[in-house]
């Protein structure tokens, strides 16, 4: 058996902490791909939506989470994803998914189908994954973690300045308080708040974090 020759860089915090650029930047100068494990719940739901399937119907999604096929991969850079053969776009992140991904990333059955496909990215490339249980559950044993928080009303702000109706703290309440793979700092992550800081000067201080964490940059 050969070591695998991919790593992973996990980084998790609550919506609108600034996770998802700093994945994004931090990808682009480390040279790897960022993957947005939040598209994968996301666009469960928006199917589930398209089809009048009520999120809290735990057997009517299981239902159409085994109907359906989810391609993910990646253009280089970041990921990609189709399901059943048709990217969702921008409906992603419609209020209706914000309002009722919650209810679907709850649900066990979707998390390990979900998870199953997140690992399978190491077997390609090395990644940067956000998400909320990428360093606790997803990759529990990458060096390389970081939990990226910031104050409430900035991450409020940062929704409504992105035009986003999004019930940032029904969200994290909703992720936090689940019992299957809660949004927690996990072990061995570093916590970085970038209430203060700017795009730049956070994606410093992550890279300096992971430096600190055996990253060989
Ligand atoms: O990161 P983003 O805000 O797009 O994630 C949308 C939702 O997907 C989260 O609020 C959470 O319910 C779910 N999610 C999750 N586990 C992940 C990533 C996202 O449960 N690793």
């Amino acid at each position: 058996m050969t070591a695998q020759p991919h790593f992973a860089i996990a980084i998790d915090g609550p919506a609108a902490s600034g996770k998802s650029t700093l994945a994004r930047k931090l990808a682009k100068r480390l040279g790897l791909v960022m993957v947005n494990s939040g598209a994968m719940y996301r666009a469960v739901t928006w199917k589930a939506l398209q089809e009048n399937i009520d999120p809290h119907d735990t057997p009517a999604v299981i239902s159409l989470l085994n109907r359906i096929t989810l391609n993910c991969g990646d253009n280089g850079h970041t990921s990609t994803i189709a399901i059943d053969g048709f990217d969702p776009g921008d409906a992603l992140r419609a209020q209706d998914v914000n309002a009722n991904v919650s209810a679907i990333s709850a649900i066990p059955a979707v998390r390990e189908k979900l998870v199953a496909l997140q690992r399978d990215y190491l077997n390609r490339t090395s990644i940067v994954m956000e998400g909320r249980d990428i360093g606790s559950v997803v990759f529990p044993d990458t060096p390389f973690k970081l939990y990226i928080d910031a104050a409430e009303h900035v991450r409020a702000a940062r929704r409504s300045d992105a035009g986003e109706v999004d019930s940032v703290a029904k969200r994290d309440a909703a992720d936090s308080n689940r019992t299957t793979a809660p949004l927690v700092v996990a072990d061995g992550a570093t916590v970085l708040d970038t209430s203060d800081h700017t795009i730049e000067s956070g994606v410093d201080a992550a890279i300096e974090i992971l430096r600190q964490q055996g990253l060989p940059i």
